[in-house]
């Protein structure tokens, strides 16, 4: 486990945009990994990991009796939704107003507030994880409607192929307009294994990081 040279990492590229390391959150993205790393990772002091599937997800999260944030990274249906709740504490991937309906809807009733970031395409490819940035304020405003969600900030995904300095410099400036609009919503969701400098560079808080912490992904039941 690389651990250590990841949280290093953070910390140098910190330093290298005049920022505190302390401001980042490392979420540990633990999908295809088994439940016993999940806890080899919460002895090291790990308190965010990161799935992108329900069934799973909630499977670990059901297994793990050290106290986690789970965070729901994945593409998700409208109908996962109410089971994703059961065990997330933040949502990075709300890409679409049917989404954070149904969020609305199912949040009646929970005891703790729930963090939800909305997912903004850099490419403008249609298809892909990602809302336009012209749809963000709609899909914001109506999660924002509910006194049981916080509305956190904004999740991306660089591109493949692109220059990842340029898609997190997009992402920045995507997000002084969301901030203006959404003064509360300040976290930002970017920067995985191969591009966590770039992220943290354009104002990541929050990278999500698996493979160089991990090793390359084996699959999972
Ligand atoms: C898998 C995944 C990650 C982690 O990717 P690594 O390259 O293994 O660090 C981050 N974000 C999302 C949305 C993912 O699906």
């Amino acid at each position: 486990m690389r651990l250590d040279a990841v949280r290093a990492e953070i910390a140098t590229s910190a330093r290298a945009a005049g920022r505190q390391p302390e401001e980042i959150t490392l979420v540990v993205v633990t999908k295809n990994f088994p439940t016993s790393d999940v806890e080899h990772l919460a002895a090291l002091g790990v308190l965010d990991a990161g799935e992108n599937r329900e069934q799973e997800g909630s499977a670990k999260a059901s297994e793990v009796l050290a106290p986690m944030n789970w965070h729901f990274i994945g593409q998700l249906q409208r109908k996962k939704v109410k089971s994703v709740l059961e065990w997330a504490s933040v949502i990075h991937s709300v890409d679409r107003l049917e989404l954070a309906e149904e969020i609305v809807k199912r949040v009646v009733g929970r005891e703790q507030v729930l963090r939800v970031l909305v997912q903004v395409s850099l490419d403008g490819a249609q298809g892909r994880a990602g809302a336009r940035r012209s749809e963000l304020s709609e899909i914001a405003s109506l999660l924002a409607t509910s006194p049981m969600v916080y509305l956190a900030g904004l999740m991306a995904v660089a591109p493949l192929g692109q220059d990842p300095r340029a898609a997190f410099q997009n992402l920045q400036a995507i997000r002084a307009d969301f901030i203006r609009e959404f003064p509360g919503a300040l976290w930002c969701s970017a920067g995985m294994s191969g591009d966590l400098a770039a992220a943290i560079e354009f104002g990541a808080t929050h990278v999500r990081v698996g493979s160089s912490i991990l090793g390359s992904r084996p699959t999972f039941g």
